[in-house]
């Protein structure tokens, strides 16, 4: 806990943490060694771990990186963190992030990015470690913490741990509970961890999970020792290569990678079939209108009265004038994007044109997958980013739909609710990070994790 505290405070620039909390932190490393000298250490004892500034820490900055929840400190905790707490773990402070987790590349969040540890060759230019998890993996990648914890609604979870070549698992919807996690899109939000290795994200993922009854979206499953699954025995597992995720354009080293991990499963006794889920290029563009319609509701609540930030007022100003004027300071622009684009796509002209057929086009994905399934196909491999890490600034002002084009190979999972996993491959030729992705049956997050230790 000392040397991460050290390291967290020797690399300010990555701008990865934005909460440091070494009292809390040394604290709870105390209690660790007192539990393990009692012999009652559980898995995750007094591991230092980094929390995204999503996740409500009891009386700590919890601001999901917006200025509008400025000075915001639960009076509660996560149910996540505190299941965390109980296994024992360390909180070294909380993460940067994009703004209430909108983005692929951290640049919306109100601290400023955070910064990706790995560089290109030759080059001293910073690049995102990925978003909106970045600095959760940025964390993890320049080991200022064992572990952290991240979320994934469209790939932010997996995508930064392709970018930053760490470990990022979404597990099933309902495996974990969201409660006291600020909600984005409260139908496809799902927390999980960010590691080092495919074992770490076992062990770490099992102490997360569990049915939660403040969360009625929390499946009420026994939860495995995924720890124990990994046997690396993945002989006579079928593998399904979606035809669909070949896209026009896609980097050759993109594709080489992809194909590696194919020869690497295929090694190791699985084999490899060609499958198609054909709705796949609906799910970006319906992501993008349930995405921002969920949110435009869950962010209803920043009024200005209950939560963080309240503009100064004119006099004559009203109620209504206070909303607004506090909303518009306290939002930024992405996150004013979604809120207005989820407002359209829910008012009652365009209900059914756009909410209602994203939700159908959603229905037609989840059973591209279940069909795939149910024909014996055990997991899907994919890349997990269209490229490796790219250069802040590089796509901030660029046209929005370009940014959301990263998430091309992960909304799809987040859709149908299904389990997924990034695992670093290989690097590009710049020696930057590559990671795929494995895609399991809902929950068989141990099943997957075997698979994706295979890969490791
Ligand atoms: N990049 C996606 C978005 O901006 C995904 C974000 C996420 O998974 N939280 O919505």
């Amino acid at each position: 806990t000392q040397s991460c505290i050290e390291a967290i405070d020797k690399a300010g620039a990555l701008n990865a943490f934005v909460h440091k909390t070494p009292e809390i932190a040394l604290e709870q490393a105390k209690a660790a060694d007192a539990r393990i000298a009692a012999g009652d250490a559980p898995a995750m004892c007094g591991l230092p771990v980094g929390i995204k500034d999503l996740f409500c820490t009891k009386g700590v900055p919890s601001q999901a990186a917006s200025a509008i929840l400025e000075g915001f400190k639960p009076e509660y905790e996560s149910t996540i963190t505190s299941k965390l707490f109980d296994a024992g773990s360390v909180m070294l402070g909380k993460l940067n992030m994009d703004e209430f987790a909108m983005g692929s590349s951290n640049e919306t969040s109100v601290y400023g990015n955070a910064v990706n540890p790995w560089r290109r060759e030759g080059s001293d230019a910073d690049l995102t470690p990925g978003g909106s998890s970045g600095g959760s993996a940025a964390a993890v990648a320049a080991d200022l913490c064992l572990a952290a914890t991240g979320t994934d609604t469209g790939g932010s979870i997996r995508q930064p741990a392709a970018f930053t070549g760490t470990v990022g698992i979404k597990p099933t919807y309902g495996r974990c509970s969201r409660w006291g996690v600020v909600a984005f899109a409260s139908s496809l939000d799902q927390a999980g961890p960010m590691t080092k290795s495919v074992r770490d994200a076992a062990i770490m993922l099992e102490a997360m999970c569990g049915h939660d009854e403040k969360d009625s979206t929390s499946a009420d499953l026994a939860v495995p020792n995924f720890e124990a699954m990994l046997t690396g025995d993945i002989k006579g597992k079928k593998i399904g290569i979606p035809k669909e995720y070949r896209m026009d354009g896609m980097p050759a080293e993109i594709e080489k990678l992809w194909e590696n991990g194919q020869a690497m499963l295929k090694d190791a006794g699985a084999e490899i079939v060609d499958i198609s889920l054909p709705h796949t290029k609906y799910a970006l563009p319906a992501y993008y209108v349930i995405a921002p319609a969920e949110a435009s509701s869950n962010l209803a609540r920043y009024d200005g009265v209950r939560f963080g930030h309240r503009a100064t007022l004119e006099a004559g100003d009203g109620i209504t004038e206070m909303y607004e004027k506090s909303r518009a300071e306290g939002f930024g622009h992405e996150v004013q994007r979604r809120v207005m684009v989820g407002t359209y796509v829910l008012s009652a002209g365009f209900y059914d044109a756009y909410y209602n057929r994203a939700r159908r086009v959603r229905a037609l994905i989840k059973k591209d997958f279940d069909d795939v399934f149910a024909a014996g196909v055990d997991a899907i491999l994919t890349p997990a980013t269209p490229s490796a890490a790219f250069g802040l600034g590089e796509m901030t002002d660029a046209d929005p739909v370009q940014m959301y084009l990263n998430d091309v190979f992960t909304v799809t999972v987040n859709l149908a609710g299904l389990p997924g996993i990034s695992v670093p491959t290989g690097v590009d030729s710049q020696g930057l990070p590559l990671g795929l992705q494995l895609i399991g049956r809902p929950w068989e997050e141990g099943d997957l994790l075997n698979t994706a230790y295979a890969l490791e």
